[in-house]
């Protein structure tokens, strides 16, 4: 299918929240450094948002249908240095509707270090929800949502991580817009994408925009699991797409087999930084001058550096690494990386 007939955000809610088209660039001395595939990065980390991330792109259409709703206040959900939870805030802040986030952190209580996110999330003046509860937060997010209902307000609920059928299309759409790179580029399509996978709306947007360029089957699209085996975040990606693919009317559906997810790297879990991605934050840092986070982005980028030395891709291929952002949460985390 040509790109052009493709046209994912003209039928949905949208408002412009990220600068776009982000760049895209090849990493010259990190890719000789690991003697491999030529190595590419797309820098999602500049959507610009209060420090950028994945996040802006799927908050284009949420705030968009939020706004739609004539809602004031939104609810959103997340870890203790939740990206999400911040992108959300910063897009709230810009569109004049209240932000408030609910977060974990042990105990139900807020915690002793406020920095990286947490800050930003100070600064922007989002109302923060401490709890005790784990994803998806439902009970939390349901008692918050009781609550502005009865103090006469109109909240609308961000799912965490962004990831319904309506935030994916952010990454749908992202997917035309790599096709148009490769068009500026002059190049043929990456063989392989490579990027952090989590809440799944990211992979399950890529999916469904792979599908609607032509490039699914032509491009490997590899999720490196920060959290979640394969087992449990497959389902939820095939579903995602599912659920997008109805949003647009297209009879297309896809099973679970559809996600490729590599849940090797998982490590010691969620926000535990160890040697992998200690190193791979440092050889990016010092071949490239590009600073990946902790949680999400070094995770990956791990992943990446290990398949790569172990000879998953041949020298004469090229590989799109997807910087989701995150680098806000690093300074949470200086005893792990110092
Ligand atoms: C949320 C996030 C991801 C994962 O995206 P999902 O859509 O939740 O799978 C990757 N990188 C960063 C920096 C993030 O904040």
């Amino acid at each position: 299918m040509d790109s052009s007939q493709f046209d994912v955000p003209k039928k949905l809610p949208r408002i412009a929240l990220a600068h776009l088209p982000t760049p895209i660039e090849p990493l010259h001395r990190f890719s000789q450094a690991l003697g491999g595939p030529s190595v590419w990065v797309k820098r999602d980390d500049l959507t610009g948002l209060a420090t950028g991330g994945n996040k802006t792109r799927k908050l284009e259409f949420l705030m968009g249908e939020a706004v739609a709703s004539l809602a004031d206040a939104v609810i959103t959900a997340g870890s203790t240095q939740s990206n999400h939870a911040r992108q959300t805030a910063a897009a709230a802040r810009k569109v004049g509707l209240e932000p408030h986030l609910v977060l974990y952190a042990p105990g139900g209580k807020p915690p002793a270090d406020s920095n990286g996110n947490v800050l930003l999330d100070h600064l922007l003046g989002a109302v923060i929800h401490w709890t005790e509860e784990r994803a998806p937060y439902s009970e939390t997010i349901a008692r918050v949502e009781r609550q502005l209902k009865a103090d006469g307000k109109n909240p609308r609920v961000i799912p965490y991580g962004g990831s319904n059928a309506l935030g994916l299309m952010g990454y749908a759409a992202a997917m035309q817009e790599i096709a148009e790179d490769m068009e500026e580029l002059a190049l043929p399509p990456f063989d392989v994408h490579i990027f952090a996978t989590s809440s799944g709306g990211t992979q399950a947007g890529m999916i469904l925009g792979a599908h609607l360029t032509g490039m699914l089957g032509n491009t490997r699209l590899l999720g490196i699991s920060v959290d979640e085996r394969d087992a449990t975040l497959g389902p939820r990606v095939a579903n995602l797409v599912n659920d997008g693919a109805r949003l647009l009317g297209l009879d297309w559906r896809v099973n679970d087999e559809v996600a490729d997810i590599n849940d090797d790297y998982l490590g010691g879990g969620y926000a535990v930084v160890g040697e992998p991605e200690r190193e791979a934050i440092r050889l990016l840092a010092q071949t490239e001058g590009l600073i990946v986070d902790p949680v999400y982005t070094g995770r990956a980028a791990a992943g990446m550096i290990d398949l790569i030395r172990r000879s998953e891709f041949r020298s004469d291929q090229r590989v799109l690494f997807w910087h989701t952002g995150g680098q806000a949460a690093i300074f949470a985390f200086t005893d792990q990386l110092n």
